[in-house]
């Protein structure tokens, strides 16, 4: 079975294999060894300068290291500005109300870009009120919509705003400037572009936000995880075999090119998917050039429903994913994520082809 959903990924041989090493107990040196491998890896998927920033792990999902980064990172008197044009933008404002962190939101369309002026004007506003941060989706997998990180962190700059990005979805093969100082921290997990195994999620962040880190979580201390980690040390029991495929996953993703090859990869299947279903008359639903190479969303034929085309598929050996609530109705998603090759995109396109003809 291959899944095309948006992770977990279909896993190599030989990632599915390194969680066959030996057992290892939490509090042995070989345990912080593959600890340390791990956060020197993932800085090493964007360059980062270890000096400056810093990759805080936790055994979770990605939705933990989210809540991790914004409970810690917009300090007690700080305010967040939260962007949201899609379901992942409602969790941060969701993840904001649990802890009482400060915030507000600004609500754009899902099948539109953000509004830029209306972020603007909000981060303007008169008085006591004015947010110190500003909380955005990069990839919203809910359509496949890439927000465009650059456009904020001007509005950012120009107001000593501190950006906090959800990049679960596209840390490890979409472009992030690292280098734009608004920028304070990035979420992400193992079990999507970086082809790990569910159960780590992480946090890189500038060390210099951990300055001012709130404490509001005791399991998600990002504070406190970040200090334990740099002392080769660990509050709580990780997930062991899961930091084993993540290190092999990572090692295997610099062998093969890093963080551009990833890119690369992806945009062609991305883009073999594409053109392919289009040929068959079924169209994309965010334009190619505002989408993700990660995911991407399509129509659903008319008169074809999402379970039709599911089962269908699954029985061809290929889950795809539906939309989110009401969106399951009128689309469907397809990641091309994990070990996927050019060939299993043309089989899964005929697959399309013959389901489309019945
Ligand atoms: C997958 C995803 C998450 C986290 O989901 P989990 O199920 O907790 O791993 C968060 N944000 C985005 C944009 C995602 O795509």
């Amino acid at each position: 079975m291959l899944l095309l959903n948006p992770g977990p990924v279909t896993l190599t041989e030989r990632v599915r294999r390194s969680m066959l090493q030996p057992d290892l107990c939490h509090r042995e040196s070989e345990f912080y060894d593959l600890q340390d491998e791990a956060r020197v890896r993932l800085l090493a998927t964007y360059d980062l300068d270890p000096a400056v920033w810093t990759a805080v792990l936790m055994t979770a999902s990605g939705t933990a290291a989210v809540e991790s980064m914004l409970a810690a990172l917009v300090p007690e008197a700080g305010r967040v500005l939260i962007v949201e044009n899609g379901v992942y933008g409602e969790r941060m404002a969701q993840i904001c109300g649990r802890y009482r962190v400060a915030h507000e939101r600004i609500v754009g369309s899902w099948m539109e870009p953000p509004d830029l002026q209306a972020i603007a004007a909000t981060l303007d506003a008169p008085g006591g009120a004015r947010p110190t941060h500003l909380a955005v989706v990069h990839h919203e997998t809910t359509t496949g919509r890439l927000n465009d990180l650059k456009a904020l962190a001007e509005l950012c700059r120009a107001r000593d705003v501190r950006l906090l990005v959800d990049g679960v979805s596209s840390f490890g093969a979409e472009d992030i400037d690292f280098e734009e100082p608004t920028l304070a921290a990035v979420a992400a997990t193992a079990n999507k572009c970086l082809h790990g195994v569910p159960g780590a999620s992480f946090v890189i962040t500038r060390r210099s936000a951990l300055e001012h880190a709130a404490s509001r979580t005791y399991y998600l201390d990002l504070g406190r995880l970040a200090q334990l980690q740099d002392q080769r040390n660990t509050p709580f029991t990780p997930a062991v075999q899961v930091y084993y495929a993540l290190v092999e996953a990572l090692r295997e993703y610099a062998e093969q090119g890093g963080r551009a090859a990833r890119y690369r990869r992806y945009a062609q299947f991305a883009e073999q998917v594409r053109v392919g279903l289009a040929a068959l008359g079924i169209e994309t639903v965010v334009a190619p050039e505002q989408s993700s190479v990660v995911l991407r969303s399509y129509k659903l034929p008319a008169g074809i429903t999402y379970a039709t085309l599911h089962d269908a598929l699954k029985a061809q050996g290929f889950v795809i994913y539906a939309g989110q609530g009401d969106l399951s109705k009128t689309l469907f998603r397809i990641s091309t994520m994990g070990n996927l090759t050019a060939a299993d995109i043309e089989r899964l396109l005929a697959s399309f082809g013959r389901l489309l003809s019945q």
